[in-house]
């Protein structure tokens, strides 16, 4: 018996597009070359991202009013998130559910039947959205692409992979909500110039802007903001309705005396009816002991209300079109996703932010999931290959002498990418180097993120500068990351996958471009500074260890250098001019 392996052959050539939502989750596969949605035992196509106990779906959400305790819904938000992060501790105050924090710092939720990690009520959304796919089917589902939203950073792609495992799925690609919906569109064999993916769904917005050459995707840029949808507009709505109804009726209703699930159920409603009707009746019945709450809505009114959150999505668009170093006039398709998107406010929104009418004709609730499984028919080689490539957000690098940020991977890199750079040891004999992995838009590393360290032990002995440490940073599709470190010489090599432990909102990420781009002429200066300081020093140590006897003049001028260099503050001018001078005694 050899001890060869072999790949082992999934009979099952169906793999299915998921597209794991905030509000709603839909499951795709492929007919032929057609993407098919799958309905569920409502004969929907959507299915409410909501679990309580063993219920998922329509069935649980009918008891997000009776048992809000234990009725687990917008899930999605938590994934791979850490409970103390400021924007998580602002979110949970308004969640009906308890959260808690893990051991690891993790938030995870309580019920009553216990805790859990946001990836294994993901890991039930996904196994419902299997088994609808197996009863459609009438085939067992072992493969998948899932879909996240383009911002979602290391830990939250991990924690998507995590509930596949846990669901008893094989993710194969995860894969970005607007890519796939732009391969729903078939914009990779149709589209000339550049696309607009305008995403609007019910937790999340993002807006990606996409490039198709040959058939590839590039996603040129991405932005937007994963607390930003649908369930804020209802929000605001309910305010609405609340004072609405007291200056109308004369009341004093408040948000403890009513039941506030009742009352967005219902703004929903209308909200969606009004994306059909000019006005609309909300009706609740004893929405507080022996009232009523019975008003007629119009669009008009509606509009008025959830304007300033609809305005949010303007600035991240026009961020995006200003990272991907375009004007408006050169996109040429603009793609609507996202239950949201059916408003007519928000196309009207969308056709004054990019000055063309945005393309509609596949319902926005079901792209996603379409585009899902045109990437698993690629996969599963029944379809043309289409390459999907996504981008990393924040630049990536090393620290190198005197605290510096070495760039390896600039940001908006496309994914996937492999860079590798020699780097080299600053001491004699050095036996060891640390290697400290960081990631942000600043000159020095103490500015940035650190994501991980490698040690790398028993380097080639030499004078320093001639060993060669080879330094890769590979990413996948998905976004994980690995960085290793090699000596050319021995092949000594240490490597490490990086899924940083707290992952950065987008929020975060665009506040790290700002400031990057704010002090970018400051940390030039300090750069420069700290790497003439090296040279000056490397310069005037080799001259004094040599054998040459100098005359006292030029000691003198090596002295003053040395006093000028050893100041933090120096006037980086003279300073070079004086090492001209010294320099011309170099051998
Ligand atoms: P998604 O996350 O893409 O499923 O989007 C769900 C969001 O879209 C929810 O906030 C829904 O209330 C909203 N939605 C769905 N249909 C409509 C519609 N026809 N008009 C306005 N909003 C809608």
């Amino acid at each position: 018996m050899d001890n060869k392996i072999f790949r082992k052959t999934v009979k099952d050539s169906h793999i299915v597009g998921i597209d794991l939502g905030t509000t709603n989750s839909a499951v795709a596969v492929m007919q032929g070359r057609i993407p098919i949605v799958l309905k569920n035992e409502f004969n929907k196509t959507t299915t409410p991202s909501i679990v309580r106990n063993n219920l998922v779906g329509e069935e649980a959400k009918k008891y997000l009013i009776e048992d809000p305790l234990n009725t687990i819904f917008a899930s999605k938000r938590l994934m791979g998130r850490k409970f103390k992060d400021s924007e998580i501790q602002n979110y949970i105050k308004e969640l009906p559910y308890k959260t808690t924090s893990s051991c690891n710092g993790d938030i995870w939720i309580k019920t009553n039947l216990g805790k859990f990690a946001p990836s294994q009520i993901g890991a039930k959304i996904l196994n419902k959205m299997k088994e609808i796919g197996e009863k459609a089917l009438k085939h067992p589902i072992v493969r998948a692409v899932v879909t996240v939203p383009a911002y979602f950073n290391d830990s939250q792609r991990q924690a998507t992979k995590d509930a596949g495992k846990i669901a008893g799925l094989d993710i194969i690609r995860i894969i970005n909500e607007p890519t796939a919906a732009a391969l729903a569109y078939g914009l990779d064999k149709t589209a000339i110039g550049k696309i607009a993916v305008y995403d609007l769904g019910g937790g999340t917005f993002d807006i990606s802007i996409l490039e198709v050459e040959d058939g590839v995707f590039h996603v040129l840029s991405t932005n937007g903001n994963t607390f930003l949808g649908g369930e804020d507009f209802d929000n605001e709505f309910s305010n609405f309705l609340i004072n609405f109804y007291n200056q109308t009726e004369n009341e004093n209703l408040n948000k403890t005396n009513i039941s506030i699930e009742k009352l967005k159920e219902a703004s929903e409603k209308a909200k969606i009816e009004l994306s059909n009707k000019m006005s609309t009746n909300i009706f609740l019945e004893n929405i507080y002991p022996g009232k009523d709450l019975d008003l007629k809505i119009t669009r008009e009114q509606l509009e008025n209300v959830i304007k300033k959150i609809a305005n949010k999505t303007i600035e991240p668009c026009e961020k995006a079109l200003k990272d991907a170093k375009i004007n408006k006039n050169e996109i040429k398709h603009v793609i609507l996703v996202g239950g949201m998107t059916k408003m007519p406010f928000i196309r009207k929104l969308v056709k004054n932010i990019f000055k063309i009418e945005p393309t509609t004709t596949i319902n926005p609730d079901e792209a996603i999931a379409q585009g899902a499984a045109i990437q698993g028919g690629v996969l599963s080689g029944t379809l043309d290959n289409v390459l999907l490539l996504d981008v990393n957000p924040l630049s990536l690098g090393i620290e190198t002498m005197g605290g510096i940020f070495s760039k390896i991977i600039n940001r908006n890199t496309t994914l996937p990418f492999k860079e590798t750079e020699i780097f080299s040891t600053s001491e004699d004999n050095q036996k060891e180097v640390d290697i400290s992995i960081y990631q942000g838009e600043r000159g020095l590393v103490k500015e940035n993120k650190k994501l991980g360290e490698i040690k790398l032990k028993n380097i080639t002995k030499g004078p320093k500068g001639t060993p060669k440490i080879s330094v890769s940073f590979e990413c996948d599709s998905n976004g994980i990351l690995k960085v290793s470190a090699e000596d050319s010489k021995n092949k000594e090599k240490q490597e490490i996958e990086l899924i940083p432990s707290s992952g950065l909102t987008e929020q975060e990420v665009n506040e790290i471009i700002r400031k990057g781009e704010k002090e970018r002429k400051k940390d030039e200066k300090k750069v420069n500074l700290i790497n003439f300081k090296i040279k000056a020093e490397r310069i005037l140590q080799s001259l004094l260890n040599g054998t040459v006897k100098y005359p006292e003049k030029f000691l003198q001028k090596v002295k003053n250098l040395n006093e000028f260099i050893s100041n933090k503050m120096f006037n980086i001018k003279e300073a070079k001019k004086e090492l001209e001078e010294i320099k011309k005694y170099e051998m």
